[in-house]
C-alpha cells in the first residue's frame, strides 16, 4: 500500500508491523465498513475513502484535548476538531449549560417569538465585540453567517438607489465557506473554480497594496470588502502582515464601502485576542461568527452588524423592510446556552492571557522544530499554527498547492503516533484546543515533527 495513497484521517487496516486483524479488531472495523458502505464525506475522494484497504478513524468520545476511536486508542485532537473546541471536550460548564437549557426547550421558532438564551447571547457578543447599538442575526453555520452580510450588503445599495454597487472585493487565498453565496466570496479555485460564476460581481486582490492602488471607477462600484482578519485558513494558514487589517478599514471608510471580517475560524480567543480584528483596533461594519461560538459542542452562527446596517436596512418605518432570509434553526436555544457557556469560561478560566503565554511556548517550540529533516519551515499567530513538510530528497523540489501529499502522508504518521490533525497541501495545520499546556503543546510539535522526519528522505 503506497503512503501517497493515504487520505489522513483513515488507518490502514494492517498495523505498522504488517499484523492481520484478531477477530476483536475485526468488530471494531464493523461501523466502519459500515461508514463506507452509507455515508458521503465531505471534501474527500470518496474513491479512496471506500477503498478496501484503508479504514475510517470511528472516533467515540472525547475529553479536554483528547480523542478516542472505537478500539479504544486515545489521540491528541491537534485540529481542535475543525478548528471548533474551545476549552475542551466534555467541559462540564459547557455539558450543564446545554442540559439545563435541553431541560426547558429544545428550539423555540424566531419566526415571530424569541428565547432568553439567544437574547442574552446577543448583548454578549455585542459587549466583546465593542459593537455599541449594533445588531445580531443569526443562523446555523459560518457560511450561511457570510452569506447574511453580503445579501444585506447588496440590498441596503439597492434600496439606497445604487444598484451599481454590487461588487464584492475578496484577496487571493480567501475561503468564505461552501454554500452558494459563501463559495462566490472565496478565491481559491479547487474549491470554487466549477461554482463561483453562479454567484454575484466579485475582483479578486493580492494584498492591501493592490486595494490601495484600486482606480475610482472599479471603487464607485464596490459594496463591500471581505477578509479573513490576520489569517487566511483554508487557503493554508497564510498570515498578513501586521497592520494590514487596518489599511483596509480605512480604505473603507473613506469611501462608505461595508467591511465584512470573516472571524469564523479566527474568532474566540485563537489569536489571543477574543476576535481577530481586535488585534488592530478596528471596529468592522460586519463580522461573521460560526466554529468556536458554541465552543465546538453544537452549530451555531452569529453575523455581527456595526450600530447603523439594519437602520439603513430597514429604512423608513413606512418601508420597514424585512430582512428575508433566515432558517428553521435560527437562534437555536442548545447552541446559545452553549455559547453563553463558552464565553463566560474565557472570563472564569483567564482563557486569552494563557492563549498569550501558550503562543509564546508554541512559537519558540516551533523554532526549534525548524532543524527537523522534513520540516521546511513553521509558522504561528496565537495557538494557530502551521508545520510545512517537504519529504523530497534532501528538501529539494516537491510538488505543491491543495493536492501535495507530503502534509497528508505526515498527518497519517502523526495518527498513528497519537496525534490527529488535517494537512492543507504541504502545511500541516497544528490548532490545539486553547485549553491545551505547555506539556500538550511541545509534544504535539515534537510528533509532528518526529512525523516529517521518519518519512524525508535524507542522506545519511
Ligand atoms: C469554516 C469557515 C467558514 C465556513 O463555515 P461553515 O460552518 O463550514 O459553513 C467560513 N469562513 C472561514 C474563515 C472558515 O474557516
Amino acid at each position: 500500500m503506497s503512503a501517497a495513497k493515504l487520505s489522513h484521517g483513515i488507518t490502514p487496516l494492517t498495523g505498522s508491523n504488517g499484523a492481520s486483524l484478531s477477530q476483536e479488531e475485526t468488530r471494531l472495523t464493523s461501523l466502519g465498513r459500515r461508514d463506507q458502505a452509507s455515508i458521503w464525506h465531505p471534501f474527500t475522494r470518496m474513491g479512496q475513502w471506500c477503498d478496501p484497504d484503508f479504514l475510517p478513524l470511528v472516533i467515540e468520545r472525547g475529553e479536554g484535548c483528547y480523542l478516542w476511536d472505537t478500539a479504544g486508542k486515545k489521540y491528541i485532537d491537534g485540529n481542535s476538531t475543525i478548528w471548533t473546541c474551545v476549552h475542551g471536550h466534555g467541559h462540564p460548564g459547557l455539558i450543564s449549560a446545554m442540559h439545563e437549557q435541553l431541560n426547558k426547550i429544545a428550539h423555540v421558532s424566531f419566526l415571530g417569538f424569541t428565547h432568553p438564551s439567544a437574547i442574552k447571547l446577543a448583548e454578549k457578543l455585542l459587549e466583546i465585540s465593542g459593537t455599541d447599538g449594533g445588531r445580531v442575526f443569526y443562523s446555523d453555520n459560518g457560511s450561511t453567517a457570510i452569506e447574511a452580510a453580503l445579501r444585506i450588503a447588496l440590498e441596503i445599495r439597492i434600496f439606497e438607489g445604487q444598484p451599481q454597487r454590487n461588487l464584492f472585493l475578496n484577496f487571493s487565498d480567501s475561503y468564505h465557506g461552501d454554500t452558494l453565496g459563501a463559495v462566490s466570496a472565496g478565491s481559491l479555485d479547487h474549491f470554487h473554480e466549477n461554482i463561483c460564476h453562479l454567484g454575484y460581481q466579485k475582483k479578486t486582490l493580492k494584498n492591501a497594496e493592490e486595494l490601495l492602488q484600486l482606480d475610482a471607477e472599479t471603487a464607485s462600484k464596490v459594496t463591500a470588502v471581505i477578509i479573513e482578519p490576520l489569517v487566511r485558513g483554508a487557503g493554508g494558514m497564510k498570515f498578513w502582515p501586521a497592520g494590514m487589517l487596518r489599511e483596509v478599514r480605512t480604505w473603507c471608510q473613506e469611501r462608505d464601502i461595508f467591511l465584512i471580517v470573516d472571524e469564523v475560524m479566527t474568532g474566540f480567543g485563537r489569536t489571543g485576542e477574543m476576535f481577530a480584528f481586535q488585534n488592530e483596533n478596528i471596529q468592522p461594519d460586519f463580522i461573521a461568527l460560526g466554529k468556536g461560538l458554541t465552543g465546538g459542542l453544537s452549530p451555531l452562527a452569529a453575523t455581527i452588524t456595526a450600530n447603523g446596517i439594519m437602520e439603513r436596512y430597514r429604512g423608513e418605518l413606512a418601508e420597514d423592510r424585512p430582512l428575508l432570509y433566515g432558517h428553521t434553526y435560527t437562534g437555536h436555544p442548545l447552541g446559545c446556552a452553549a455559547a453563553l457557556a463558552n464565553i463566560e469560561l474565557f472570563s472564569e478560566e483567564n482563557t486569552l492571557s494563557r492563549v498569550r503565554e501558550s503562543a509564546l511556548i508554541l512559537a519558540d517550540t516551533l523554532k526549534q522544530a525548524e532543524t527537523c529533516r522534513g520540516v521546511a519551515s513553521t509558522r504561528s499567530l496565537g495557538m494557530i499554527s502551521a508545520i510545512e513538510v517537504n519529504l523530497a530528497p534532501h528538501g529539494g523540489a516537491q510538488p505543491a498547492g491543495y493536492f501535495a501529499t507530503d502534509g497528508k502522508r505526515v498527518c497519517q504518521r502523526a495518527q498513528e503516533m497519537g496525534l490527529l490533525t488535517r494537512a492543507i497541501g504541504n502545511a500541516v495545520v497544528l490548532m490545539l484546543p486553547l485549553c491545551a499546556d505547555a506539556e500538550l503543546i511541545r509534544t504535539s510539535v515534537r510528533i509532528i515533527a518526529e512525523a516529517a522526519a521518519s518519512l524525508a528522505v535524507g542522506d545519511d
